[in-house]
Parts: C-alpha cells; structure tokens; sequence
C-alpha cells in the first residue's frame, strides 16, 4: 500500500526532517580523529531528546533483533547499520552517519558521508559521487516520473565512475513508519516502475562501494559490509513528489555549516 500524503502531513515531516538535518549538524561537530561513534550516538541521543522527539531507529526490530543505539554509524567498508562503539576513528576514515527521529508521530530520515581529518583521493571521488549522485536522483522525484528513473539517474553516475552500487539494499516510502512502500532501487531503467504521484514522500539513499556492489551482514545482524573490503558512501534525502520540481525535506544545510570540505564543491573544482 502507498499513501500519498496530504499537506498536513508533509507539515509535519518537514519538522521530523528539519530535526534529523539539525541532529547530524550537532553530530558534524564533533566529528574527528579520536572521537568514538558511541561518543557521537550520545549527542545525537541528547539533542533529539531535547527536542521532544525520540530516535528512530533505537529499539528497531527485525525478527527478534532490536537495533541498540539512535544512530547508525557505518565506518569504512561497513556500508550501513553499523552500531556505534568504542572504537575511535582515525585519520582518513570515512564514517556515514544515519539518523532517524519521531517526531509528533512522523518519522525523519537522513544520512551523510563524512571524511575524517586528511582524506584520500579515492575516498573523496567515493563520496563525491555518491553525493552527486543522490542529487540526479532526487531532481528525478516528479510527479509522471517513474521509479526506474530515480534508480537509473543513481545508477547513471556510479557505472560511469566504476563504482558498485549496492542491490541488496534500497531507500523507501515514508510516514507514520521508518519503512513503507514504494522500495526506491538505486538501478532501474528510464520509463520502468511504479508511476510517481504528488505526494508521495521516499527516502532516496545511494549506498555505493569504491569495489564491488557485494555485501554481507556481521554476525550482529546489523552492520553491512562490503564483501571485498573496499570502503562504502552513502547519502540520503527524504523527498516529496511533486509537479516540476521534487521538494526536498531534509537538508545538509547544517552539517555543512560546520564542514570545512564538501564534497559537491570539491567534484565542481576538480
Ligand atoms: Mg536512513
Ligand atoms: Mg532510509
């Protein structure tokens, strides 16, 4: 089932996102060579309690797996629902933070791809397309668009770099749940899929590995890794279908307030 949602609703999942963009601003903050993930969970913790919402994806359930923490932090060749610890990032790294929060009722859902301390070149291209990326795809979410033109503009951008663009895994429908139909593949052909309508809001997250597209998930049942080691981007917008131009809800504006490299400006310099 698909729902379409009414301005009211879009009301409030403008504030979940805005509240979701603000949180990872506060988590950029801290990010550096040295800091724990389970450091940068407790100040998203803390900010999204402090604002009357609660996270997402704490006490998530898959079968009788519950998801510990309030942010996924995926490091390196983890490529998603990493659970933060105490392990320290280092120079180098590339650590994607996921956050999620509910707010009134209405979920907010985002992630960004940070660099940490001295990047490498091959990680920034990473980056730089997968951010890319996610913007070819998102100006795709018009209404008398189809599904496969969303997956096709992601899919587009990484083929042309060499990249291996994750299938196991895809972005989705939104609302009162985390997850609701439509899935939103990162490959898929021009014309093909599921018409889009106005008012229809997707989280479309590329998740696209500098190796192959393979993947396995760790004996904890979360995290997933790249199957051949090599690092992992990824990037996601809550977005509302509509007529001429998509409406994006969530926004890195405050992340990159803070971040003295971005990756979309540096792709435009280079
Ligand atoms: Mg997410
Ligand atoms: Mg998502």
């Amino acid at each position: 089932m698909v729902y379409l949602k009414s301005e009211y609703e879009i009301e409030r999942m403008r504030a979940s996102a805005d509240l979701v963009g603000r949180t990872l601003g506060e988590v950029a903050r801290h990010i550096a060579p040295g800091v724990t993930t389970g450091y940068l969970d407790s100040i998203a913790d803390e900010f999204i309690t402090a604002h009357g919402a609660i996270s997402a994806f704490k006490g998530y359930k898959v079968g009788k797996n519950v998801f510990p923490a309030t942010l996924c932090t995926s490091v390196n060749d983890e490529v998603v629902h990493g659970i933060p610890g105490n392990t320290p990032l280092e120079n180098g790294d590339l650590v994607s933070i996921d956050c999620g929060v509910v707010l009134d009722g209405y979920y907010g859902d985002s992630a960004y791809t940070f660099m940490v301390g001295e990047l490498s070149k091959a990680n920034e291209a990473l980056c730089c397309v997968t951010y890319d990326a996610l913007q070819s795809a998102v100006d795709k979410a018009i209404a008398g668009n189809r599904l496969g033109d969303i997956g096709w503009a992601v899919q587009e951008r990484c083929d042309a770099g060499g990249f291996g663009i994750v299938r196991d895994l895809v972005g989705h429908g939104i609302g009162q749940n985390l997850h609701e139909e439509p899935q939103v593949p990162n490959f898929g052909r021009p014309g093909n899929g599921r018409k889009l309508r106005e008012g229809l809001v997707i989280c479309i997250e590329p998740m696209i590995n500098r190796g192959g597209p393979g993947v396995l998930t760790d004996a904890d049942g979360w995290t997933v890794r790249t199957s051949d080691g090599f690092p992992s981007a990824h990037y996601e917008h809550m977005v509302v279908v509509r007529r001429g131009n998509a409406e994006v809800l969530t926004t890195f504006s405050y992340i990159e307030d803070v971040l003295e490299v971005l990756p979309y400006k540096t792709t435009a310099e280079a």
